[in-house]
């Protein structure tokens, strides 16, 4: 700031979603810059884009809470207040109308994010608001003054409040790098350790089904695994497997690796078919004909589920037609690792729920807000990341607001 100014000056850093929300709702009272290390703003977000950006989901609000497991009564208010139907609202004032797909999950119908940002960014500018790119935030000087890392130099804003929105540490060439959370436990601030979410698994495959299957789906599948079993298809990736129904079961997966190294997945080949009725076909006499091709009439197995089948049977089970009825029902694949979080869709641990206030505003740096993945929150995905983050963002902006108005 600067107590000269009329309007309170609010540093906003970070452009993506979250950083972006809470800047929309400062705009009109407040002199709003919005600081990014990038060259340009909101780059996850296009990125997400080009998976078709899945902004929010459509099921039952409460279905739609859960989501957030633990973290859902901290973020309730904030995804109340921004629920899903308001963000297809949002998006169709911009010019992005959006459906409905089979699963319940919401995209633009274009599928794409750029011209939602755009016609964002836009408004966001006539509103008043201003973009300070390639500026990388070091945290603050003795005086409390916001530092930033230029190309012309070292530049220095003193703010009247701060709206932290600086993402996870997934794709970190992309902006987002975590390097905020040192800077914050400098500040005394706690930050639960930022790890892998949504992500795939390590499987120490064999060269022959490396080469043969990287790349290929695995689909109409049930994986189980911790009393969790849901339906839905899968990847091979040269270095283990990723996926939906991978994600959709990585958080337990990965806590379960992190206590105990290896984890057994189970994957059922074929879930529509009864086990007795599977193993009385495979027992039919099958001729001449090679296991292959028995395998592929009697089972419909053949490809990527095929070779797996190879991969993970010894030879006694694939000679036995009970033992292999029993392994196609539940094939067990050993997982090593997460994948690392440069690669992977998002991030869980970031600034401990505690230590922000109902307005988002951490308890230890009064002025200070923080919105967005940087929070210590996960979520699957299916458009809640996205949800939580304008969310989140809009709360933290409105927090900041009222902390203006209170001072
Ligand atoms: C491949 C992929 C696909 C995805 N698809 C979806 C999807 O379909 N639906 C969904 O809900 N979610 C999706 N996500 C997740 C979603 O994109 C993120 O959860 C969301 O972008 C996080 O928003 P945010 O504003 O908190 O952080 P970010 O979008 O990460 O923005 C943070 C910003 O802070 C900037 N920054 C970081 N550090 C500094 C610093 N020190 N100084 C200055 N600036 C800094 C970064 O450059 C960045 O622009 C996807 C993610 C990936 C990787």
């Amino acid at each position: 700031m600067s107590d000269s100014h009329l309007r309170p000056w609010v540093a906003i850093i970070g452009s993506g979603p979250a950083g972006l929300a809470a800047a929309e709702t400062l705009a009109a009272d407040a002199e709003v810059h919005v600081f990014d290390v990038m060259p340009s703003p909101g780059r996850k977000f296009l990125l997400a884009g080009k998976s078709g950006l899945n902004l929010t989901h459509a099921e039952d609000f409460e279905l739609f809470l859960g989501r957030f497991g633990r973290a859902h009564t901290i973020l309730e208010p904030a995804l109340r207040n921004f629920p899903p139907e308001a963000i297809r609202e949002w998006a169709a004032a911009l010019g992005t109308e959006t459906f409905v797909g089979s699963s319940g999950r919401v995209f633009p119908t274009a599928m794409k994010a750029s011209p939602l940002l755009r016609a964002w960014l836009a408004r966001l500018r006539e509103g008043g608001v201003t973009l300070h790119t390639r500026h990388r935030w070091q945290g603050w000087n003795a005086e409390g003054v916001l530092v930033f890392d230029t190309p012309d130099g070292v530049r220095k804003f003193s703010a009247d409040a701060t709206v932290l929105a600086l993402g996870g540490a997934s794709w970190p060439r992309l902006g987002s790098d975590g390097s905020w959370a040192a800077l914050l436990a400098d500040r005394g601030v706690r930050i639960s350790p930022l790890r892998p979410a949504n992500c795939g698994f390590d499987v120490q495959w064999s060269a022959h089904l490396r080469e043969r299957c990287a790349g290929l789906p695995v689909k109409s599948v049930a994986l189980s695994f911790g009393g969790q079993s849901l339906r839905g298809e899968f990847v091979i990736s040269a270095n283990g497997i990723e996926g939906s129904a991978v994600y959709a079961l990585s958080a337990a997966l990965r806590d379960a690796i992190e206590a105990q190294d290896v984890v057994r997945l189970e994957i059922d080949l074929l879930p529509g078919r009864n086990p007795e009725q599977l193993a009385a076909a495979l027992s039919r006499p099958r001729g001449k004909a090679t296991l292959a091709s028995h395998l592929r009439k009697v089972a419909g197995i053949d490809g990527v589920k095929a070779t797996l089948l190879r991969e993970t049977a010894d030879a006694a089970t694939l000679a036995d037609p009970a033992r292999l009825a029993e392994h196609i029902k539940a094939l067990p694949l050993v997982l090593t690792g997460a994948r690392p979080l440069v690669e992977v869709i998002s991030t869980a641990g970031g600034v401990v729920l505690d230590e922000i206030d109902a307005q988002f505003m951490l308890r230890r740096l009064p002025g200070v807000f923080v919105a967005g993945e940087m929070l210590d929150w996960e979520a699957p995905t299916g458009g809640y990341l996205l949800s939580a983050c304008l969310a989140t963002g809009r709360a933290a902006g409105s927090g900041a607001l009222c902390f203006l108005k209170g001072r």
